[in-house]
């Protein structure tokens, strides 16, 4: 189905659950009830004359109301099954998506992109579907059914036991659940040949480019995200989508964790390889095969994380299959800014994030900036401190910034942040030593005009206000 759905909306909560699906489904158009609904495209005054009109001009339509209203409003108009448009009640709550029409329209297709929006199981009712994991009416864009009119008889005769031999390539069939058998009665035949579908035989035929608009093989999705700190609240919505929609979940075994649990059909691929860039071909490789694939970095895949490993390895690639890949990076809240937020608001002013992690660059290009940094009197936020193979070169960092900053400088010191057992310590620049840091840790440094105060809790505010030099008058 290539003609983006049509959702009505008749309560102020279904208000709410319509824009739920358009935030995953950003193509739909929402219908509100004129009087009742506010913050829909379109309003309407007659639900069933909408809803027809709509059903008959070809769009899927998803009424936000009870199947019984809307299997109603459209029974004078329901024709001919095979070209009608998937039709479907989803519960103004969101608790319920029920696909009603269109079978061979792709109605539980659709159902379950919803359902998975929604975070709820569609009910799919279809025998065939959910006995063979696969809807035989339904396969992908590129391909179609040339008897549509025999399936009915085809799936009978299976679902009663009997077995089915498969000529040609059917991938959409691979992870099925058909009771295949090299010798089976029933016959599904992929051929781009003109042939009589014979009895007890399905012939699909691989459509011609010009037919549809996404002929090609579709290319896949690969979306590089950003946790936050691991707290699910401090998480953006539009990840949230992306992992539900993943087939392919790439990433450090500590992340996968923290992002899941994924559902069976999820692929996961934990790993442990310290080899970046080994790991975003990877992703290239899965996305470039038709698969919506989702790499996963804690805080902001952009900072000291997956993205950049991601678009240098799209860079030097010159595989034309991986820049058709549907790439996008998802932003997340990084660890600076989470204990940024926490402790008040030390990054206020003109700041700068470094890595103190020399394996990827040489120590001293880190002391330089350390020092120039320093110098232009920036707050700072420090990443990867201190690990065991690294054990000295925080103690250096520490001995640069007391060269530049008096020793009452505020240092936050953030643990864990928006994980179990999360610690926040506000010390001074001569508190600082190595033992109260490890590579859990986000260091922040505050400059010559970052200040703090007692809160009544027993902690301390931090901020570095927002104008230099001079308080303005206010
Ligand atoms: N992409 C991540 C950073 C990865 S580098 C982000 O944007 O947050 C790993 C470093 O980030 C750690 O060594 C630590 O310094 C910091 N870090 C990541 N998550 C943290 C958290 N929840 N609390 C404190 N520091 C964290």
């Amino acid at each position: 189905m290539t003609v983006a759905p049509h959702i009505f909306v008749l309560s102020a909560l279904g208000i709410e659950t319509a824009l739920r699906i358009k935030d995953g489904m950003p193509d739909v158009t929402i219908h509100g009830l004129e009087g009742r609904v506010v913050g829909a495209d379109v309003p309407f005054g007659n639900f069933g004359e909408t809803i027809r009109q709509q059903y008959q001009a070809g769009h899927p339509i998803i009424a936000l109301c009870s199947a019984g209203i809307t299997i109603r409003s459209l029974a004078s108009v329901l024709g001919n099954k095979g070209i009608e448009p998937p039709v479907l009640a989803v519960a103004d709550d969101g608790s319920a998506v029920v696909p009603l029409l269109g079978g061979t329209t792709g109605v539980n297709v659709l159902a379950r992109q919803i359902a998975q929006i929604l975070e709820v199981s569609p009910a799919i009712t279809t025998s065939g579907e959910l006995r063979f994991g696969t809807c035989l009416l339904n396969p992908p864009p590129d391909f179609q059914l040339k008897n549509p009119e025999d399936a009915k008889k085809f799936i009978a005769d299976l679902l009663s036991g009997k077995t089915v031999r498969i000529e040609g390539n059917a991938p959409w069939l691979s992870e099925s659940r058909l009771p295949l058998d090299e010798t089976g009665e029933l016959l599904i035949r992929i051929t781009s040949e003109e042939v009589t579908p014979q009895n007890g035989e399905l012939v699909f035929q691989p459509k011609a480019s010009g037919d549809i608009a996404f002929a090609e093989p579709k290319p896949g999705r690969l979306a590089v995200v950003g946790l936050g700190p691991g707290d699910a609240k401090f998480m953006v919505p539009a990840v949230k989508h992306e992992l539900q929609r993943a087939q392919d979940v790439l990433g450090y075994e500590t992340y996968v964790r923290m992002a899941g649990p994924f559902r069976s059909d999820q692929t996961v691929h934990m790993t442990d390889n310290r080899e970046e860039m080994q790991r975003a071909r990877h992703a290239f490789e899965l996305a470039a095969t038709g698969r919506s694939v989702v790499m996963i970095s804690s805080g902001d895949p952009g900072v000291f994380a997956m993205a950049a490993a991601v678009v240098e390895a799209l860079h030097e690639s010159e595989d034309p299959a991986w820049h058709a890949v549907e790439l996008e990076i998802l932003p997340g809240v990084s660890a600076a800014l989470a204990a940024a937020s926490r402790s008040g608001a030390p990054l206020g002013h003109d700041f700068c994030i470094l890595s103190l992690s020399d394996n990827l660059k040489p120590w001293d290009i880190i002391e330089k900036r350390i020092a120039l940094a320093a110098e232009a009197d920036f707050a700072m936020a420090f990443y990867n401190p201190i690990s065991k193979p690294r054990p000295w070169q925080l103690p250096r960092a520490i001995e640069i910034l007391r060269h530049h900053r008096s020793p009452d400088t505020p240092i936050v010191l953030g643990r864990d942040i928006g994980r179990p057992g999360e610690r926040l310590q506000v010390i001074t620049l001569v508190e600082l030593v190595p033992e109260l840091v490890d590579m859990r840790t986000v260091i922040i440094v505050g400059s010559s005009l970052t200040r703090s105060f007692e809160r009544l809790d027993g902690g301390r505010w931090v901020y570095t206000p927002r104008w230099y030099g001079k308080k303005p008058v206010t």
